[in-house]
């Protein structure tokens, strides 16, 4: 049985204040709930000891949104992954489509920062997912399978241990447009049988979370697909009743 993972991705949004009353939100919300799924924010880094602090009695764990590729060193303005778990964080997000498409991250530096964190203790939610174009081009599914072979090659064909797989369509990020949960469901099925050509264990274990305009109203179509294990959840995670609305949905 996968236990579902609901992840906030914050983005670079916030300030103390503003955090401050989102988490007291969240922690109150979550309170009251079972404890059947794995809630996990990713703050910017400048407020990761904040966030930590906060989270403390809770249930919630913390991620990195990012984290360099290279050991503690001169590599201005970078994180290392040894400094995430320093601080408290347990998960970590990998090649986010932000971070492709903005900082030029090629899958191999994905594939390198999913190997870095791993060996740092930090699960990787390693995102993949297609563009419009690429959608257009009927080249979702080899898009997608050349993203997460890189990541399985730079292990020997194995996913890291515990590591989370994010599918997020790029343009179903922050646009208001969802995939539907057909379209969803069958590249998370090519997700789990593509590692499952090398890695059976891991195929069964890995949770595949969905993500790209999550929020109340279409989470439960999304979550009731077999092979969705939870979501990434962007703008709605910056707003605790819609936050909460998904964590129950992913309860259910
Ligand atoms: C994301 O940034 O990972 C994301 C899914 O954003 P949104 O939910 O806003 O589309």
């Amino acid at each position: 049985m996968r236990k579902p993972l609901i992840a906030g991705n914050w983005k670079m949004n916030g300030s103390r204040n503003s955090i401050a009353e989102l988490l007291g939100g969240v922690s109150a919300g979550l309170a009251v709930l079972d404890e059947k799924i794995d809630v996990v924010v990713c703050p910017p880094f400048a407020y990761l000891a904040q966030v930590v602090n906060a989270v403390n009695e809770s249930r919630i764990q913390v991620g990195g949104q990012n984290l360099s590729s290279h050991s503690p060193g001169a590599y201005t303005g970078e994180i290392a992954a040894e400094m995430l778990v320093d601080q408290g964080c347990r998960y970590v997000i990998v090649g986010h489509s932000e971070r492709r498409t903005l900082y030029g991250e090629v899958d191999e530096i994905v594939a390198l920062k999913s190997r870095v964190a791993s060996q740092a203790t930090l699960i990787p939610i390693i995102c993949v997912g297609e563009n419009l174009e690429e959608r257009d081009q009927n080249r979702t599914i080899e898009v997608v399978r050349r993203q997460l072979l890189a990541v399985l090659q730079e292990n020997e064909g194995r996913l890291f241990s515990g590591a989370v797989v994010a599918y997020e369509p790029v343009w179903a990020i922050g646009t208001g447009r969802t995939a539907t949960p057909e379209q969803a469901q069958e590249v998370h099925t090519e997700i789990r049988n593509t590692i499952g050509e090398t890695d059976s264990e891991g195929a069964r274990e890995v949770r595949i979370l969905y993500g790209g305009s999550v929020k109340p109203e279409n989470v439960e179509a999304l979550f009731s697909c077999p092979d969705i294990d939870g979501g990434l959840i962007g703008g709605a995670s910056l707003v605790a009743s819609d936050f909460l609305s998904i964590c129950k949905a992913a309860e259910n």
